[in-house]
Protein backbone atom coordinates (compact mmCIF):
# COMPACT_ATOMS: atom_id res chain seq x y z
CA UNK A 1 0.00 0.00 0.00
CA UNK A 2 2.54 1.88 0.48
CA UNK A 3 3.47 3.12 -3.09
CA UNK A 4 -0.28 4.02 -3.41
CA UNK A 5 -0.18 5.89 -0.53
CA UNK A 6 2.19 8.13 -1.87
CA UNK A 7 0.81 8.25 -5.51
CA UNK A 8 -2.34 9.33 -4.16
CA UNK A 9 -0.85 11.99 -1.79
CA UNK A 10 0.98 12.90 -4.83
CA UNK A 11 -2.12 13.85 -6.46
CA UNK A 12 -3.71 15.83 -3.95
CA UNK A 13 -0.95 17.90 -3.49
CA UNK A 14 -0.72 18.15 -7.44
CA UNK A 15 -4.32 19.52 -7.51
CA UNK A 16 -4.60 21.88 -4.31
CA UNK A 17 -7.09 19.48 -2.78
CA UNK A 18 -5.65 20.08 0.79
CA UNK A 19 -9.77 20.73 1.81
CA UNK A 20 -10.51 16.75 0.88
CA UNK A 21 -11.73 15.16 4.56
CA UNK A 22 -9.35 12.81 6.09
CA UNK A 23 -12.94 10.61 6.12
CA UNK A 24 -13.44 10.38 2.38
CA UNK A 25 -9.77 9.67 1.84
CA UNK A 26 -9.84 6.38 4.26
CA UNK A 27 -12.96 5.49 2.63
CA UNK A 28 -11.35 5.81 -0.85
CA UNK A 29 -8.03 3.73 0.25
CA UNK A 30 -10.47 1.09 1.74
CA UNK A 31 -12.63 0.56 -1.63
CA UNK A 32 -9.22 0.91 -3.86
CA UNK A 33 -7.44 -1.79 -1.70
CA UNK A 34 -10.68 -4.05 -1.90
CA UNK A 35 -10.17 -3.51 -5.41
CA UNK A 36 -6.96 -4.66 -5.69
CA UNK A 37 -6.99 -7.47 -3.38
CA UNK A 38 -10.29 -9.18 -5.46
CA UNK A 39 -9.12 -8.29 -8.64
CA UNK A 40 -5.19 -10.30 -8.29
CA UNK A 41 -7.77 -13.52 -7.91
CA UNK A 42 -8.49 -13.02 -12.16
CA UNK A 43 -5.20 -12.33 -13.29
CA UNK A 44 -4.81 -14.73 -15.94
CA UNK A 45 -7.67 -16.25 -15.79
CA UNK A 46 -10.67 -15.95 -18.21
CA UNK A 47 -13.77 -13.83 -16.75
CA UNK A 48 -17.37 -15.01 -16.71
CA UNK A 49 -19.27 -11.55 -16.13
CA UNK A 50 -22.29 -9.48 -17.61
CA UNK A 51 -22.75 -7.67 -21.30
CA UNK A 52 -25.02 -5.98 -23.01
CA UNK A 53 -25.06 -7.77 -26.46
CA UNK A 54 -26.44 -6.22 -29.42
CA UNK A 55 -27.35 -9.19 -31.80
CA UNK A 56 -28.80 -7.32 -34.64
CA UNK A 57 -29.50 -4.17 -36.05
CA UNK A 58 -32.07 -2.21 -33.96
CA UNK A 59 -32.73 -4.89 -31.53
CA UNK A 60 -32.64 -4.06 -27.97
CA UNK A 61 -29.34 -5.11 -26.56
CA UNK A 62 -29.69 -8.36 -24.31
CA UNK A 63 -27.35 -8.81 -21.16
CA UNK A 64 -25.81 -12.07 -21.34
CA UNK A 65 -22.81 -13.85 -19.72
CA UNK A 66 -19.59 -13.16 -21.74
CA UNK A 67 -16.39 -14.81 -21.26
CA UNK A 68 -13.58 -12.42 -21.53
CA UNK A 69 -9.82 -13.27 -21.57
CA UNK A 70 -7.00 -12.30 -20.48
CA UNK A 71 -5.37 -9.29 -21.84
CA UNK A 72 -2.83 -10.45 -24.65
CA UNK A 73 0.80 -8.18 -25.24
CA UNK A 74 0.24 -4.55 -24.99
CA UNK A 75 -3.20 -5.23 -23.21
CA UNK A 76 -4.97 -4.51 -20.50
CA UNK A 77 -8.32 -6.17 -19.35
CA UNK A 78 -9.99 -3.16 -17.23
CA UNK A 79 -13.04 -3.18 -14.87
CA UNK A 80 -15.97 -0.78 -16.32
CA UNK A 81 -17.48 0.69 -13.13
CA UNK A 82 -19.49 3.56 -15.13
CA UNK A 83 -20.18 3.85 -19.04
CA UNK A 84 -22.80 6.42 -20.69
CA UNK A 85 -24.11 6.89 -24.19
CA UNK A 86 -22.83 8.78 -27.28
CA UNK A 87 -24.83 9.09 -30.45
CA UNK A 88 -22.01 7.14 -32.32
CA UNK A 89 -23.16 3.71 -30.44
CA UNK A 90 -26.14 4.58 -31.97
CA UNK A 91 -25.64 4.65 -35.23
CA UNK A 92 -23.08 1.23 -35.48
CA UNK A 93 -26.66 -0.24 -33.32
CA UNK A 94 -28.97 1.17 -35.68
CA UNK A 95 -26.38 0.32 -38.76
CA UNK A 96 -28.44 2.40 -41.40
CA UNK A 97 -25.87 4.79 -42.08
CA UNK A 98 -23.08 2.43 -41.26
CA UNK A 99 -21.39 -0.92 -42.22
CA UNK A 100 -23.53 -3.56 -39.50
CA UNK A 101 -21.02 -5.83 -37.46
CA UNK A 102 -22.73 -8.00 -35.21
CA UNK A 103 -23.16 -9.99 -32.63
CA UNK A 104 -20.58 -6.50 -30.94
CA UNK A 105 -20.62 -5.28 -27.41
CA UNK A 106 -20.78 -1.30 -28.20
CA UNK A 107 -19.79 1.86 -26.15
CA UNK A 108 -16.68 3.90 -25.53
CA UNK A 109 -17.83 6.25 -23.22
CA UNK A 110 -16.79 4.83 -19.45
CA UNK A 111 -14.27 5.21 -16.55
CA UNK A 112 -12.76 1.91 -14.99
CA UNK A 113 -10.44 0.65 -12.99
CA UNK A 114 -7.39 -1.69 -14.41
CA UNK A 115 -7.73 -5.59 -13.50
CA UNK A 116 -4.36 -7.16 -15.19
CA UNK A 117 -2.41 -5.81 -17.82
CA UNK A 118 -0.70 -8.07 -20.35
CA UNK A 119 3.04 -8.42 -21.63
CA UNK A 120 5.09 -5.55 -22.86
CA UNK A 121 2.66 -2.78 -20.71
CA UNK A 122 4.39 -1.14 -18.24
CA UNK A 123 3.09 2.12 -17.70
CA UNK A 124 -0.45 0.55 -16.44
CA UNK A 125 -0.72 -1.09 -13.12
CA UNK A 126 -3.85 -3.06 -11.34
CA UNK A 127 -5.72 -0.89 -9.33
CA UNK A 128 -4.83 2.36 -11.95
CA UNK A 129 -7.99 4.41 -13.09
CA UNK A 130 -8.43 4.51 -16.21
CA UNK A 131 -10.28 6.07 -19.38
CA UNK A 132 -10.84 3.97 -22.49
CA UNK A 133 -10.63 6.17 -25.80
CA UNK A 134 -11.60 5.05 -29.06
CA UNK A 135 -8.53 6.45 -30.91
CA UNK A 136 -5.34 5.61 -29.17
CA UNK A 137 -1.86 7.19 -28.94
CA UNK A 138 1.13 4.37 -29.28
CA UNK A 139 3.28 7.44 -28.68
CA UNK A 140 5.77 6.17 -31.70
CA UNK A 141 4.34 6.92 -35.02
CA UNK A 142 4.76 10.43 -36.48
CA UNK A 143 0.68 11.53 -36.12
CA UNK A 144 1.87 10.80 -32.19
CA UNK A 145 5.54 12.31 -32.37
CA UNK A 146 3.14 14.79 -34.23
CA UNK A 147 1.78 18.63 -31.59
CA UNK A 148 -0.46 18.70 -35.00
CA UNK A 149 -2.19 15.12 -34.93
CA UNK A 150 -3.78 12.82 -32.73
CA UNK A 151 -4.54 10.78 -35.52
CA UNK A 152 -2.10 7.66 -34.43
CA UNK A 153 -1.31 5.19 -36.82
CA UNK A 154 -1.71 2.22 -35.10
CA UNK A 155 -4.83 2.70 -32.90
CA UNK A 156 -6.75 5.63 -34.97
CA UNK A 157 -10.57 4.96 -35.30
CA UNK A 158 -11.43 1.94 -37.35
CA UNK A 159 -15.52 1.53 -36.88
CA UNK A 160 -15.08 -1.73 -39.15
CA UNK A 161 -13.11 -3.22 -36.55
CA UNK A 162 -14.30 -5.74 -34.30
CA UNK A 163 -10.87 -8.00 -33.26
CA UNK A 164 -7.58 -6.85 -31.56
CA UNK A 165 -5.03 -5.50 -33.70
CA UNK A 166 -2.67 -8.05 -31.73
CA UNK A 167 -3.66 -11.27 -33.10
CA UNK A 168 -7.08 -10.26 -35.12
CA UNK A 169 -9.03 -12.03 -32.65
CA UNK A 170 -12.02 -11.09 -30.19
CA UNK A 171 -11.47 -11.43 -26.28
CA UNK A 172 -15.41 -11.96 -25.90
CA UNK A 173 -16.85 -15.47 -26.35
CA UNK A 174 -20.02 -16.74 -25.53
CA UNK A 175 -19.76 -20.58 -24.80
CA UNK A 176 -17.02 -20.22 -27.43
CA UNK A 177 -18.65 -18.34 -29.69
CA UNK A 178 -16.83 -14.27 -30.77
CA UNK A 179 -18.50 -11.54 -29.92
CA UNK A 180 -17.25 -8.50 -31.65
CA UNK A 181 -15.14 -5.81 -29.92
CA UNK A 182 -16.20 -2.10 -30.93
CA UNK A 183 -14.04 0.80 -31.85
CA UNK A 184 -11.54 -0.69 -29.54
CA UNK A 185 -13.44 0.05 -26.46
CA UNK A 186 -16.34 -2.34 -25.66
CA UNK A 187 -17.37 -0.13 -22.71
CA UNK A 188 -21.30 -1.91 -22.47
CA UNK A 189 -19.64 -4.72 -20.28
CA UNK A 190 -18.40 -5.16 -16.89
CA UNK A 191 -15.33 -6.25 -18.09
CA UNK A 192 -12.97 -5.62 -21.17
CA UNK A 193 -10.00 -5.81 -23.18
CA UNK A 194 -8.51 -2.05 -24.35
CA UNK A 195 -4.99 -1.82 -26.03
CA UNK A 196 -2.81 -0.28 -23.71
CA UNK A 197 -2.62 3.19 -25.73
CA UNK A 198 -6.37 3.21 -25.90
CA UNK A 199 -6.36 4.15 -22.02
CA UNK A 200 -5.87 7.62 -20.28
CA UNK A 201 -4.34 6.99 -16.86
CA UNK A 202 -6.10 9.89 -14.41
CA UNK A 203 -6.32 10.88 -10.75
CA UNK A 204 -7.38 8.14 -8.99
CA UNK A 205 -9.41 10.70 -6.93
CA UNK A 206 -11.61 11.86 -9.79
CA UNK A 207 -15.64 10.17 -9.35
CA UNK A 208 -15.68 7.96 -12.15
CA UNK A 209 -19.32 8.37 -12.57
CA UNK A 210 -18.54 11.90 -13.96
CA UNK A 211 -15.14 12.05 -15.58
CA UNK A 212 -16.03 8.79 -17.43
CA UNK A 213 -17.90 11.36 -20.52
CA UNK A 214 -14.98 13.25 -20.72
CA UNK A 215 -13.83 9.58 -22.38
CA UNK A 216 -15.33 11.00 -25.21
CA UNK A 217 -17.80 13.15 -25.90
CA UNK A 218 -17.31 16.25 -24.20
CA UNK A 219 -13.83 16.28 -24.59
CA UNK A 220 -14.10 16.14 -28.54
CA UNK A 221 -16.87 19.18 -28.38
CA UNK A 222 -14.70 20.96 -25.61
CA UNK A 223 -11.31 20.27 -28.01
CA UNK A 224 -13.07 20.78 -31.32
CA UNK A 225 -13.41 24.48 -30.33
CA UNK A 226 -10.56 24.79 -28.26
CA UNK A 227 -8.07 22.56 -29.73
CA UNK A 228 -9.20 23.18 -33.40
CA UNK A 229 -11.91 26.41 -33.87
CA UNK A 230 -9.64 28.28 -31.58
CA UNK A 231 -12.05 31.22 -31.23
CA UNK A 232 -10.74 34.61 -30.46
CA UNK A 233 -11.82 36.38 -27.46
CA UNK A 234 -14.74 38.48 -27.85
CA UNK A 235 -15.67 36.81 -31.48
CA UNK A 236 -18.65 35.06 -32.97
CA UNK A 237 -19.60 31.20 -32.63
CA UNK A 238 -22.14 28.92 -34.34
CA UNK A 239 -22.48 25.79 -32.64
CA UNK A 240 -24.70 23.13 -34.60
CA UNK A 241 -26.40 20.40 -32.99
CA UNK A 242 -27.38 21.01 -29.03
CA UNK A 243 -26.65 17.49 -28.09
CA UNK A 244 -23.36 16.72 -25.07
CA UNK A 245 -20.92 17.14 -28.03
CA UNK A 246 -22.65 20.50 -28.80
CA UNK A 247 -22.72 21.68 -25.54
CA UNK A 248 -19.25 20.85 -24.83
CA UNK A 249 -18.47 22.97 -28.06
CA UNK A 250 -20.56 25.53 -26.71
CA UNK A 251 -18.42 25.30 -23.04
CA UNK A 252 -15.11 25.87 -25.06
CA UNK A 253 -16.41 28.88 -26.64
CA UNK A 254 -17.30 30.43 -23.19
CA UNK A 255 -14.01 29.35 -21.73
CA UNK A 256 -12.24 30.92 -24.98
CA UNK A 257 -14.47 34.16 -24.16
CA UNK A 258 -16.99 34.21 -27.23
CA UNK A 259 -19.36 37.25 -26.97
CA UNK A 260 -21.81 35.35 -28.92
CA UNK A 261 -22.69 32.24 -29.24
CA UNK A 262 -25.36 30.94 -31.40
CA UNK A 263 -27.00 27.62 -31.02
CA UNK A 264 -28.76 25.60 -34.24
CA UNK A 265 -30.97 22.33 -33.41
CA UNK A 266 -33.90 21.30 -35.08
CA UNK A 267 -35.17 20.19 -31.88
CA UNK A 268 -36.13 22.90 -29.78
CA UNK A 269 -36.53 21.64 -26.20
CA UNK A 270 -32.64 22.04 -26.55
CA UNK A 271 -32.96 25.79 -26.49
CA UNK A 272 -33.91 25.99 -22.71
CA UNK A 273 -31.07 23.41 -21.39
CA UNK A 274 -28.32 25.43 -23.45
CA UNK A 275 -28.56 28.17 -22.03
CA UNK A 276 -26.80 27.11 -18.91
CA UNK A 277 -23.76 26.55 -21.33
CA UNK A 278 -23.82 30.28 -22.47
CA UNK A 279 -25.54 29.93 -25.44
CA UNK A 280 -26.71 33.20 -25.84
CA UNK A 281 -29.07 33.14 -29.45
CA UNK A 282 -30.49 29.96 -30.73
CA UNK A 283 -31.66 29.31 -33.96
CA UNK A 284 -34.07 26.72 -35.65
CA UNK A 285 -33.52 25.77 -39.06
CA UNK A 286 -36.83 24.90 -39.06
CA UNK A 287 -38.50 28.36 -38.15
CA UNK A 288 -37.34 30.00 -41.69
CA UNK A 289 -37.76 29.52 -45.53
CA UNK A 290 -34.20 29.90 -46.22
CA UNK A 291 -30.94 28.20 -45.85
CA UNK A 292 -29.57 28.29 -42.22
CA UNK A 293 -26.79 29.96 -43.35
CA UNK A 294 -28.20 32.86 -44.82
CA UNK A 295 -30.10 33.53 -41.40
CA UNK A 296 -26.56 33.45 -39.83
CA UNK A 297 -25.06 35.24 -42.43
CA UNK A 298 -27.50 38.43 -41.50
CA UNK A 299 -27.83 38.12 -37.32
CA UNK A 300 -23.84 38.63 -37.79
CA UNK A 301 -23.25 40.88 -40.80
CA UNK A 302 -22.18 38.23 -43.25
CA UNK A 303 -21.38 35.58 -41.10
CA UNK A 304 -19.45 34.09 -37.84
CA UNK A 305 -15.79 33.89 -37.53
CA UNK A 306 -16.10 30.25 -36.42
CA UNK A 307 -18.57 27.49 -36.52
CA UNK A 308 -18.37 23.87 -35.18
CA UNK A 309 -20.86 21.04 -36.27
CA UNK A 310 -22.42 18.75 -34.20
CA UNK A 311 -25.37 16.75 -35.65
CA UNK A 312 -23.89 14.23 -37.98
CA UNK A 313 -26.02 15.57 -40.42
CA UNK A 314 -24.78 16.57 -44.04
CA UNK A 315 -27.06 19.33 -44.25
CA UNK A 316 -26.03 20.58 -41.19
CA UNK A 317 -22.32 20.49 -42.06
CA UNK A 318 -22.73 22.37 -45.64
CA UNK A 319 -24.49 25.03 -43.38
CA UNK A 320 -22.21 25.13 -40.71
CA UNK A 321 -19.20 26.10 -43.33
CA UNK A 322 -20.90 28.26 -45.85
CA UNK A 323 -21.89 30.19 -42.66
CA UNK A 324 -18.72 31.47 -41.80
CA UNK A 325 -17.43 35.02 -42.44
CA UNK A 326 -15.33 34.85 -45.94
CA UNK A 327 -11.61 36.31 -45.11
CA UNK A 328 -11.05 34.58 -41.49
CA UNK A 329 -13.97 32.06 -40.77
CA UNK A 330 -13.34 28.68 -39.49
CA UNK A 331 -15.59 26.03 -39.57
CA UNK A 332 -14.96 22.36 -38.01
CA UNK A 333 -16.81 19.77 -38.64
CA UNK A 334 -17.30 16.84 -35.50
CA UNK A 335 -20.25 14.90 -36.40
CA UNK A 336 -20.14 11.25 -37.92
CA UNK A 337 -21.80 11.10 -41.28
CA UNK A 338 -23.63 8.48 -43.05
CA UNK A 339 -21.29 6.49 -44.75
CA UNK A 340 -22.38 7.49 -48.09
CA UNK A 341 -22.37 11.22 -47.53
CA UNK A 342 -20.89 13.82 -49.91
CA UNK A 343 -19.86 17.43 -49.04
CA UNK A 344 -20.99 19.04 -51.39
CA UNK A 345 -20.21 23.30 -51.77
CA UNK A 346 -18.98 25.97 -54.00
CA UNK A 347 -15.16 26.20 -54.38
CA UNK A 348 -15.58 29.86 -54.37
CA UNK A 349 -16.36 29.60 -50.22
CA UNK A 350 -12.64 28.46 -50.23
CA UNK A 351 -11.64 31.13 -52.23
CA UNK A 352 -13.16 33.56 -50.66
CA UNK A 353 -11.01 32.19 -47.86
CA UNK A 354 -13.48 30.46 -45.46
CA UNK A 355 -10.85 27.41 -44.25
CA UNK A 356 -13.31 24.18 -43.43
CA UNK A 357 -11.60 21.59 -40.75
CA UNK A 358 -12.88 18.20 -39.23
CA UNK A 359 -11.91 16.64 -36.29
CA UNK A 360 -11.66 13.35 -34.36
CA UNK A 361 -11.60 13.71 -30.20
CA UNK A 362 -11.05 17.08 -30.15
CA UNK A 363 -7.60 16.69 -31.56
CA UNK A 364 -6.68 15.53 -27.75
CA UNK A 365 -4.01 12.78 -27.90
CA UNK A 366 -5.63 10.92 -24.88
CA UNK A 367 -2.78 9.44 -22.75
CA UNK A 368 -1.28 12.75 -22.98
CA UNK A 369 -3.64 15.24 -22.69
CA UNK A 370 -6.55 13.66 -21.26
CA UNK A 371 -5.37 13.39 -17.72
CA UNK A 372 -4.83 17.20 -17.64
CA UNK A 373 -8.56 17.68 -18.44
CA UNK A 374 -9.31 15.82 -16.05
CA UNK A 375 -7.58 18.13 -13.38
CA UNK A 376 -9.77 20.68 -15.29
CA UNK A 377 -12.76 19.49 -13.53
CA UNK A 378 -11.05 18.39 -10.63
CA UNK A 379 -10.07 22.27 -10.45
CA UNK A 380 -13.61 23.35 -10.67
CA UNK A 381 -12.53 25.03 -14.83
CA UNK A 382 -14.84 22.45 -16.51
CA UNK A 383 -18.18 21.41 -15.02
CA UNK A 384 -19.32 18.43 -15.93
CA UNK A 385 -22.29 18.03 -13.41
CA UNK A 386 -24.46 19.95 -16.11
CA UNK A 387 -24.23 17.49 -18.52
CA UNK A 388 -25.26 14.34 -16.58
CA UNK A 389 -29.24 14.40 -16.94
CA UNK A 390 -29.98 10.76 -16.42
CA UNK A 391 -28.75 7.58 -14.43
CA UNK A 392 -29.72 4.19 -15.39
CA UNK A 393 -28.35 0.45 -13.71
CA UNK A 394 -27.13 -1.58 -16.41
CA UNK A 395 -29.64 -4.21 -16.24
CA UNK A 396 -31.81 -1.52 -18.23
CA UNK A 397 -29.44 0.14 -21.02
CA UNK A 398 -31.84 0.04 -23.34
CA UNK A 399 -33.25 3.00 -21.68
CA UNK A 400 -30.44 4.96 -22.41
CA UNK A 401 -31.08 4.33 -26.44
CA UNK A 402 -34.46 5.05 -25.66
CA UNK A 403 -33.83 8.79 -24.55
CA UNK A 404 -31.07 9.33 -26.96
CA UNK A 405 -33.76 8.48 -30.08
CA UNK A 406 -36.22 10.69 -28.21
CA UNK A 407 -33.37 13.56 -27.85
CA UNK A 408 -34.03 13.82 -24.03
CA UNK A 409 -31.61 14.70 -21.73
CA UNK A 410 -27.59 15.12 -22.41
CA UNK A 411 -25.91 11.81 -20.72
CA UNK A 412 -27.27 9.12 -19.37
CA UNK A 413 -24.73 7.72 -17.13
CA UNK A 414 -24.97 3.62 -16.55
CA UNK A 415 -23.98 2.10 -13.53
CA UNK A 416 -22.41 -1.29 -14.01
CA UNK A 417 -22.88 -2.74 -10.38
CA UNK A 418 -26.82 -2.04 -10.58
P1 LIG B 1 -27.05 14.05 -29.85
O1 LIG B 1 -27.98 13.22 -30.62
O2 LIG B 1 -27.21 14.11 -28.38
O3 LIG B 1 -27.09 15.56 -30.40
C1 LIG B 1 -27.20 15.87 -31.77
C2 LIG B 1 -28.12 17.11 -31.89
O4 LIG B 1 -28.10 17.54 -33.25
C3 LIG B 1 -29.57 16.85 -31.51
O5 LIG B 1 -29.99 17.79 -30.55
C4 LIG B 1 -30.32 17.00 -32.85
O6 LIG B 1 -31.62 17.54 -32.68
C5 LIG B 1 -29.41 17.97 -33.60
N1 LIG B 1 -29.53 17.91 -35.05
C6 LIG B 1 -29.66 16.82 -35.85
N2 LIG B 1 -29.71 17.19 -37.15
C7 LIG B 1 -29.60 18.53 -37.20
C8 LIG B 1 -29.59 19.50 -38.24
N3 LIG B 1 -29.67 19.12 -39.53
N4 LIG B 1 -29.47 20.80 -37.91
C9 LIG B 1 -29.38 21.17 -36.62
N5 LIG B 1 -29.39 20.30 -35.58
C10 LIG B 1 -29.52 19.00 -35.87
O7 LIG B 1 -25.57 13.53 -30.23
P2 LIG B 1 -24.14 13.72 -29.49
O8 LIG B 1 -23.88 12.54 -28.63
O9 LIG B 1 -24.08 15.10 -28.92
O10 LIG B 1 -23.16 13.59 -30.75
C11 LIG B 1 -23.18 14.58 -31.77
C12 LIG B 1 -22.41 14.10 -32.99
O11 LIG B 1 -21.00 14.03 -32.71
C13 LIG B 1 -22.80 12.71 -33.46
O12 LIG B 1 -22.79 12.71 -34.89
C14 LIG B 1 -21.69 11.83 -32.94
O13 LIG B 1 -21.54 10.63 -33.66
C15 LIG B 1 -20.51 12.76 -33.14
N6 LIG B 1 -19.29 12.47 -32.40
C16 LIG B 1 -18.10 12.71 -33.04
C17 LIG B 1 -16.91 12.52 -32.38
C18 LIG B 1 -15.59 12.83 -33.04
O14 LIG B 1 -14.55 12.54 -32.46
N7 LIG B 1 -15.58 13.45 -34.22
C19 LIG B 1 -16.92 12.06 -31.05
C20 LIG B 1 -18.16 11.87 -30.42
C21 LIG B 1 -19.34 12.08 -31.09
ZN1 LIG C 1 0.79 6.57 -32.75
Amino acid sequence: MENIDSDVLKKINSVHMFHYLKRDLASHMILYSNQVTKMSSTIGQVIRCKAAVAWEAGKPLVIEEVEVAPPQKMEVRVKIHFTSLCHTDVYFWEAKGQNPLFPRILGHEAGGVVESVGEGVTDLAPGDHVLPVFTGECKECAHCKSEESNMCDLLRINTDRGVMIHDGKSRFSINGKPIFHFVGTSTFSEYTVVHVGCLAKINPLAPLEKVCVLSCGISTGLGATLNVAKPKKGSSVAIFGLGAVGLAAAEGARIAGASRIIGVDLNSNRFELAKKFGVTEFVNPKDYNKPVQEVIAEMTNGGVDRSVECTGHIDAMISAFECVHDGWGVAVLVGVPHKDAVFKTSPLNFLNEKTLKGTFYGNYKPRSDIPAVVEQYMNKELELEKFLTHEVPFSEINKAFDLMLKGEGLRCIIRMDA
